[in-house]
């Protein structure tokens, strides 16, 4: 075993480690206990820590200030673009069409069903074996009845990148909305929202070394809004209740951090992910990568291990002192692949013996040794019980 003083953490998707700049400064704020709302100086020094952060988070993705509101992540986020379709167009409307991606996270996906609910039409379009959005489907899905295109920048389970200025392009082409979850690619590729132009987008601060429960959603100047949370004129009535004050200053640290990051996940992160790919590849027989293609993040590596389970996998790394993910859908007993693998068309049976991989900027080359230490072995055992089991099943 690992020793497990030295725990591997190959989660980065999922969550990453707060930044110790990002605790220092949180630790700080605890002695700040104004209500940002409030007009007297204990609030007015809340407040304009409150103010600092949005700039920075604002400076990331080259925004103005007043385009940005925190909220309570990108769930949140992306909940509350979807309720402004919600809000302000009409299922028997001229504009009662919504296009999004096939691979988008749920946050995306079960708002988009609602709206269907509501007797909106969904579009959710197919990808190619990449993981990347075919634009000759966007071209037919979209018309003057869609109100919103919602594709996500950077995929979580496989990495993929879409190409955002030219969905963008289409989608303003037609007078639709563009929203863009950014929460994957934030940190990770240079995001410039200008260049890209989106009308929306969402961002989360635990993917950048910030706290969980935190994030912004972007809103162009002049595009339509509708607040999800009422009941407060906080955020210029954009989103109501009192703001979650140490969170916030913590993602305007991670923010400022993260500027820097993308040149640092292609120069060193990068390396190390394509080096845990190929001897993947070279000494493991019967995988498929699913992360693939060029248009991929610096840090995501998504592998199936055909015979082999991705939960035994993953809790046997585990055991190894190793933590990554499953890229199969198992929480809550439900056994369902991915639908991101099933929309790159990845073999069901395989897609249930699949993991991600996701490196964090403390990741080393002597980590890929380690994984390397322990997984061949673990995937022999994990298919030598499966054959068994097989046969035992087979001479029922
Ligand atoms: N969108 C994507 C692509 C994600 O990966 C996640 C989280 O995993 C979310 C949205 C949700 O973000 P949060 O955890 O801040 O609610």
């Amino acid at each position: 075993m690992n020793n497990m003083n030295k725990r591997i953490y190959l989660d980065n998707s999922a969550t990453t480690k707060l930044d110790d700049d990002v605790k220092a400064a949180m630790i700080q704020a605890l002695n700040v206990f104004g209500n940002p709302s409030s007009l007297h100086r204990e609030g007015r020094m809340a407040n304009n820590l409150i103010c600092e952060s949005r700039k920075n988070v604002a400076k990331l993705i080259n925004a103005q200030e007043n385009e940005v509101f925190f909220t309570s992540g990108g769930t949140e986020s992306n909940n509350t673009v979807f309720n402004i379709i919600l809000k302000s167009f009409k299922p028997d409307g001229d504009r009662n069409e919504i296009i999004v991606s096939s691979i988008e996270h749920p946050s995306v996906l079960e708002p988009a069903g609602q709206l269907a609910r509501q007797g909106f039409k969904v579009h959710y379009l197919p990808v190619n074996k990449e993981g990347i959005v075919k634009i000759d489907e966007l071209k037919s899905a979209i018309s003057h009845r869609t109100a919103l295109v919602s594709i996500m920048a950077a995929n979580n389970e496989i990495g993929s990148l879409q190409n955002i200025a030219e969905i963008t392009k289409i989608a303003h082409a037609n007078e639709a909305l563009m929203h863009t979850d950014a929460v994957q690619a934030i940190g990770k590729i240079p995001f410039d929202i200008k260049q890209l132009d989106v009308d929306y987008a969402s961002i989360s601060a635990h993917k950048i070394g910030g706290a969980k429960g935190v994030g912004a959603l972007f809103v162009k100047n002049n595009a339509i809004y509708s607040p999800l949370m009422l009941g407060g004129h906080q955020c210029g009535g954009r989103r109501a209740g009192t703001q979650n004050l140490i969170g916030i200053i913590g993602f305007g640290q991670a923010a400022k951090k993260a500027a820097t990051t993308p040149k640092i996940y292609l120069d060193k992160i990068k390396p190390i992910r394509d080096r845990l790919g190929n001897l993947i590849s070279a000494n493991i027989p019967n995988i498929v990568i699913n992360s693939r293609g060029e248009n991929i993040l610096p840090n995501i590596l998504n592998v199936s291990f055909a015979g082999a389970e991705g939960e035994s996998i993953l809790l046997k790394l585990d055991y190894a002192g190793i933590a990554v993910s499953t890229g199969s859908a198992c929480a809550s007993g439900d056994t369902k692949p991915s639908h991101i693998l099933m929309a790159i068309k990845a073999d069901p049976e395989l897609a249930h013996g699949s993991i991600r991989f996701s490196f964090g900027l403390e990741n080393t080359s002597q980590d890929v040794d380690t994984v390397m230490k322990y997984l061949p072995e673990i995937i022999k055992d994990l298919r030598e019980i499966s054959t068994i089991s097989s046969e035992v099943n087979n001479g029922r």
